[in-house]
């Protein structure tokens, strides 16, 4: 038993302090305390008791109410839940029970079917010993292997544990596809991204080719004019005529400009389309 008393010889006053400062956890009231540490030495100075005000004891009652409550209404929900769990569980048993109950007389039937006879009219009316041996006679292992699928199915409904397992699991699988999604959505939006940027290219080589051959088509009606111009210096009917302006030349280099632009759209064209379906593949491309 530990004595409560300060250590001080005649004082009867609560030891509310202790200090470990001679191993030997000496015990001090309030007043030898002070006078403990006047002393020399490495004192360690520990409180004895833990202390509530007249306030933080009314706080902590009162939550202490709120918790007591609070036991009460998991204990009615709890006793309502593990109701229901057990009248379904029950509900289910006797369901698998009378399905199981079925089966059996079925095979019972089937067996005294088979004590009495050795075939069945093909085309005869139909019942449910004739289709079961319709369907199992010439593979009864058939009808066990159901029988084994069936046995896991009704386990398994009574089985909260595996219930839970399997929910996790699907929880997870939600969680792998959800992954997946986001990858290959970022995935695509990356190929978006590069896509608009072909298309923003290829608009571009359009729009130079184009400007090219428009001002291709220009110099072409500019020399056709400038050839016009000269048939008309060639007027014998005028005079003065510029020999630089021959018409023959004029002519000949206006057909070389068109043939070369010609040839140019040609392999532009040849360009973008094989830039073009090279976007294509790249789009088609998983
Ligand atoms: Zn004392
Ligand atoms: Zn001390």
């Amino acid at each position: 038993m530990m004595n409560y008393a300060c250590s001080f010889s005649e004082c009867k006053n609560w030891c509310n302090y202790t200090c470990e400062c001679d191993n030997t956890g000496k015990g001090f009231c309030e007043d030898h305390l002070s006078l403990h540490i006047s002393t020399e030495g490495k004192h360690d100075i520990k409180k004895n008791f833990f202390s509530l005000t007249i306030d933080e004891k009314e706080v902590f009652a009162a939550q202490l109410e709120v918790s007591l409550k609070k036991l009460d209404s998991i204990r009615e929900k709890m006793s309502k839940k593990s109701k229901e769990i057990i009248e379904k569980t029950i509900e289910k048993t006797k369901e698998s029970l009378d399905c199981i109950r079925k089966k059996q007389s079925l095979i019972f039937k089937v067996l005294e079917f088979l004590r009495q006879n050795d075939r069945i009219r093909t085309k005869s009316r139909q019942t449910k010993v004739k289709n079961f041996i319709f369907n199992y006679a010439k593979n009864p292992n058939d009808y066990y292997d159901k029988l084994l699928v069936e046995e896991s199915e009704i386990i398994e409904t009574l089985d909260l544990e595996k219930k839970k397992e399997n929910l996790g699991k699907k929880e997870e699988d939600l969680n792998i596809r959800t992954f997946d999604f986001n990858k290959k959505f970022k995935k695509s939006n990356k190929k978006l991204k590069r896509i608009k940027a072909s298309v923003k290219y290829l608009n571009e080589q359009y729009e130079l080719i184009k400007k090219s051959i428009l001002s291709e088509i220009s110099m072409t009606v500019y020399n056709l004019e400038k050839l016009n111009l000269s048939y008309e210096f060639t007027n014998p009917l005028k005079k003065n005529i510029n020999s630089s302006d021959n018409p023959g030349i004029i002519y000949s280099e206006i057909v070389d400009n068109l043939k070369k632009l010609t040839d140019q759209i040609i392999l532009k064209s040849f360009n973008l389309g094989e830039d073009f379906s090279k976007l294509q593949k790249y789009i088609d491309d998983d």
